[in-house]
């Protein structure tokens, strides 16, 4: 039997709602960043920008005066159409769909297949990023959606030249919404052209009298389309007036400010602790411990869309607040993208570095099946990949799990793994029909991938077998492969190897 690499599908949805100025400055500013090493200590590359620190205060500016420095839409249109133009090798651009008024929500997708749905070795994204940034949902916060357009310049420039950029690329599609709501930015207010507050317009698990999906904002509806279209594994929302990550719940079933935690409230915790302490100042704050909250125990909210995107996409969604001020001056673009390009790259990189990653196949032919994944003592459940067999769980690492799979008509198949720090599992399962032949208790064999090494350094696992030395492990590894060897027809495995084009090169384990 083969053991088939994952891939990794990892939607970045950045919807950023401000813009600040054109590609060119975006151009300017980038050339002087990259006069700094990446991955150098943004804290100490933070002290040598000239960042002009407002008071918290929002001023009392014109529109024409906040707006200056800042992208018009048509100006976020036209750079985003120059970067697919100039970076056409690693990106695409779609839209989603249109505001109340019209204007397109335009996606950026960043990968070297851009486009491409792939099942490749492991961690290769597949479809999509699963990780969204999600900005720009506020049509006064508009410095998400300038960061996105410098953060797609900065890996295209940085491909095959820095290792994250080559990373992210390579491994994971990106796809960034630099505007959710063009049409409040246009307005200068929170809320859409039909001023309603998009972040509190998403069917809620509190509010049932809130569920009627038909009754959303069409920036909603957009947004929902596009979650359930794509196989997003991740996601973050770029926001602004605080400086702290936020993960679910957002609200809370009292309706009171307490802290409300979701089933994945570990992994939550290590993905905004991951962004809040590669930032230049994000976990040194006063008001928020490490830099990170519970969205309810902040301020409870309903109608969100980081709670719909856990529950109904299957995606773990933060909502990043980047700049204490939410409309800053242009001029202090420059510092604010380097205080959070880090934490932007670390949090695309983490969905690659870790959690566990697999596919589904049938023992009998080999098709991918559409199993459910779950973790024991996580009640939550991740549906893999109709197309590819593949899911993509995120967990916090430095602990043991046990990975369950289960299929209709299948007989449901667990194993233990041990994630650790900075490096993914990938396990793969071959699940036999029921009344079919029992293999062995457990036989997903699951391979450790240390992505910053080019997966060469694999470790495998058998369930309830830890502990063993090599030597044993591999005899017992032989003699299952000796069995299946004999039981499966030469049909079948003629039929699984046909598969092996996907799967690239041989680093998996037959059983
Ligand atoms: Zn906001």
């Amino acid at each position: 039997m083969e053991f088939f690499s994952s891939s990794l599908y990892v939607l970045l949805l950045l919807f950023a709602v401000t813009s600040i100025r054109g590609y060119q400055l975006g151009r300017t500013v980038l050339a002087n960043l990259m006069r700094f090493p990446v991955g150098a200590c943004p804290r100490r590359l933070g002290r040598r920008l000239s960042l002009q620190i407002r008071p918290r205060w929002l001023p009392d500016l014109s529109i024409a005066e906040m707006a200056r420095g800042y992208m018009t839409n048509s100006d976020l249109e036209d750079a985003m159409k120059q970067f697919i133009t100039r970076c056409s090798h690693i990106s695409r651009m779609y839209s989603i769909g249109k505001s109340v008024n019209g204007v397109p929500l335009w996606v950026m997708e960043i990968s070297d297949k851009p486009g491409h749905r792939e099942a490749e070795p492991a961690f290769k994204v597949s479809t999509l990023l699963d990780l969204q940034f999600i900005g720009n949902v506020h049509g006064d916060e508009p410095v998400g959606r300038e960061l996105l357009l410098l953060l797609a310049n900065w890996l295209c420039d940085n491909y095959r030249k820095d290792p994250l950029a080559t990373l992210i690329i390579t491994k994971v599609h990106l796809h960034m919404l630099p505007t959710m709501n063009p049409d409040g930015f246009s307005l200068r207010v929170r809320g859409n052209a039909n001023y309603i507050d998009l972040n509190r317009d998403f069917p809620d698990q509190f509010l049932p009298m809130n569920n009627d999906e038909e009754a959303r904002q069409p920036e909603t509806k957009a947004i929902m389309r596009w979650l359930k279209e794509y196989h997003f594994t991740a996601s973050a929302s770029l926001h602004g007036g605080a400086l702290v990550a936020n993960y679910p719940w957002d609200g809370s079933q009292s309706k009171r400010r307490e802290y409300y935690a979701c089933p994945d409230d570990k992994a939550f915790q290590y993905m905004a602790s991951l962004y809040s302490h590669s930032h230049y100042n994000m976990s040194l704050g006063k008001e928020f411990h490490e830099g990170i909250t519970n969205g309810a125990a902040w301020y409870p909210i309903y109608g969100g869309m980081q709670d719909w995107n856990y529950i109904h996409g299957g995606c773990f969604e933060l909502t990043l607040e980047i700049s204490e001020v939410k409309w800053p001056d242009a001029n202090e673009l420059p510092a604010l993208w380097e205080y959070n390009r880090i934490s932007m790259l670390n949090l695309v990189a983490s969905l690659v570095k870790t959690g566990v990653h697999g596919r589904i196949l049938s023992s009998e032919d080999g098709r991918t099946l559409p199993a459910s994944v779950a973790i024991n003592g996580i009640n939550y459940t991740v549906i893999a990949d109709q197309a590819f067999g593949d899911y993509h769980r995120i967990l916090a690492p430095g602990e043991k799990y046990e990975v369950m799979a289960t299929v209709p008509g299948y007989q449901s198949k667990a194993t233990r793994i041990l994630l650790e720090d900075d490096e993914a599992v990938n396990v793969d399962f071959v699940m036999d029909p029921e009344g079919g032949p029992q293999t062995t208790k457990q036989l997903p064999v699951s391979i450790n991938c240390n992505c910053n090494c080019d997966c060469d350094k694999t470790k495998i696992y058998l369930a309830g077998l830890e502990g063993w030395t090599h030597v044993e492990m591999s005899l017992v590894v032989a003699v299952i492969l000796a069995c299946f060897g004999i039981l499966f027809k030469r049909k079948t495995l003629l039929k699984l190897l046909k598969q092996r084009p996907l799967l690239g090169p041989r680093r998996s384990v037959g059983v």
